[in-house]
């Protein structure tokens, strides 16, 4: 997400830096170059215009001429106003006082609302929720046993009306299960409602209807990011006929502009409080802005990351294994293996990376790393007795081609797998010794 005007800005900036000072023609130029991007970027053109101007704004203010280096003042004025533009503060779910807290989904069909549905539950549910999953869209065949799977996946209840009982009335549903909710001690109740394909007023006032039968602490909007700049005019939409407390945006994977993000806020004045980004469960999270802002300038997302590692790890794992690294005595093949998995559990290597500070630049190179390279490597360890993980050395060359046999692999990428476990162990050995790592801040070169 976001590549396009990421590279954009990117090169934008680093034209500036070899300058000392910055006239105003050269504000002037950077401000074309960054109205441009955004533009590229399928950012709606009035928030183009306010964004640069406030931009070009600062720029001439004293903070850039007076500054000790101006063009990475100009960056971090970039960064304030895109952290403004995507809505400043975090906005973070409001609870009700008294439980259950009500959610309502709107949006257009095909949004990934019931996808979204299941998201938003287990998300709640990892965070010690008992949500309940409630099948409001009763026009679309399926949709009922659809948010019925993803209650399974998401392991969360479900309210749905059993087929053919006569219980055909969305609001009467709505209405009900905030009373199911109530006795059987859910602490939180999303609704999904109708889909509509395009802007239909019938379902509108449906959706409208069971707003008012439930009052909802939050009504959610969810748009999908790639359809551009018509997610400023369904939003619009959305807010004229239903209204709606935050935005959800799905499919921000597939959106390489992230036109929408940057558009959807401040033409609807509503935050953007969840993004998804795939299609499964797990591919979902809270927006922050300042983090989001951070990707596109490439100053990465570490914070992500961290809170990626903790999610993934139990705390006595990651203990154990910190052990191991520093004491870099005893470190096998098998550690390696555990090691390598424990990364893989946090997700796609290449999303991983992806949130390092000055990755963007590395996109190429990013998109050839593949997760089934991790799978050949575990394969070739499985396939090593447990006398030669705990002592590589003596992998011999008929060895090597039975391990290579066993797991279908060339002789060489066996080689290879040794050759590097050796240099880890090394790695570990000088990290335990205190000597550091080579190339970084206190390692010897
Ligand atoms: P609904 O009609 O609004 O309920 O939409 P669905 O939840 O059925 O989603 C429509 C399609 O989009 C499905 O194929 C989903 O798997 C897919 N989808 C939903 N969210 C995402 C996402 O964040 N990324 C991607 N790539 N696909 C998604």
């Amino acid at each position: 997400m976001f590549e396009t005007l990421s590279d954009r800005l990117t090169s934008v900036f680093s034209s500036l830096r070899s300058k000392g000072r910055l006239s105003d023609a050269d504000i002037d130029a950077t401000c074309r170059e960054i109205r441009i991007a955004l533009l590229e970027a399928d950012v709606a053109l009035a928030v183009v215009k306010d964004f640069v101007a406030r931009i070009k704004e600062r720029a001439r203010g004293a903070e850039v001429s007076q500054a000790l280096n101006p063009a990475q003042q100009v960056v971090k004025i970039v960064n304030d106003e895109l952290i403004e533009i995507l809505g400043g503060e975090t906005r973070r779910l409001r609870y009700a006082k008294t439980p259950p807290t009500v959610v309502m989904l709107a949006g257009l069909q095909g949004s990934g609302k019931t996808t979204l549905a299941g998201k938003l539950a287990k998300w709640l549910r990892d965070q010690g929720h008992a949500p309940l999953l409630v099948a409001c869209d009763l026009q679309r065949p399926n949709a009922v046993q659809q948010l019925s799977v993803m209650a399974e996946r998401a392991e969360v209840a479900v309210f749905a009306p059993e087929p053919g009982n006569g219980v055909g009335d969305p609001v009467e549903v709505a209405r009900q299960s905030i009373e199911h909710a109530r006795r059987q001690q859910h602490d939180v109740v999303i609704v999904d409602t109708a889909g509509r394909l395009g802007i239909d007023q019938e379902l509108m006032r449906q959706a409208a209807d069971i707003r008012d039968a439930i009052s909802p602490d939050e009504v959610l909007f969810v748009v999908d990011a790639m359809i551009g700049q018509d997610a400023v005019s369904t939003a619009q939409a959305f807010m004229d006929g239903v209204g709606f407390d935050g935005v959800v945006l799905t499919k921000l994977d597939g959106d390489a502009r992230g036109g929408a993000a940057l558009s959807v806020r401040h033409v609807t004045g509503r935050p953007i409080m969840f993004a998804s980004t795939g299609e499964k469960l797990a591919d979902f999270d809270a927006f922050h802005p300042d983090r989001m802002a951070g990707r596109i300038l490439d100053m990465g997302d570490i914070l992500t990351l961290i809170e990626q590692a903790q999610k993934t790890f139990d705390e006595q794992e990651a203990a154990k294994m910190a052990e191991k690294l520093v004491s870099g005595d005893g470190f096998t093949l098998d550690d390696f293996l555990e090691q390598m998995m424990m990364v893989r559990k946090m997700g796609p290597i290449k999303n991983l990376l992806g949130m390092m500070p000055g990755m963007g630049q590395m996109r190429d190179q990013l998109n050839q790393v593949d997760d089934r390279d991790l799978d050949r490597i575990a394969a070739i360890i499985r396939s090593m007795t447990p006398g030669e993980r705990a002592e590589p050395k003596l992998i011999n060359g008929s060895r090597r081609a039975r391990i290579a046999k066993g797991s279908g692999v060339t002789v060489t990428e066996v080689s290879g797998l040794v050759v590097r476990f050796f240099e880890a162990q090394k790695m570990m050995k000088r990290m335990s010794q205190g000597m550091g790592i080579p190339g970084l801040p206190g390692g010897r070169n």
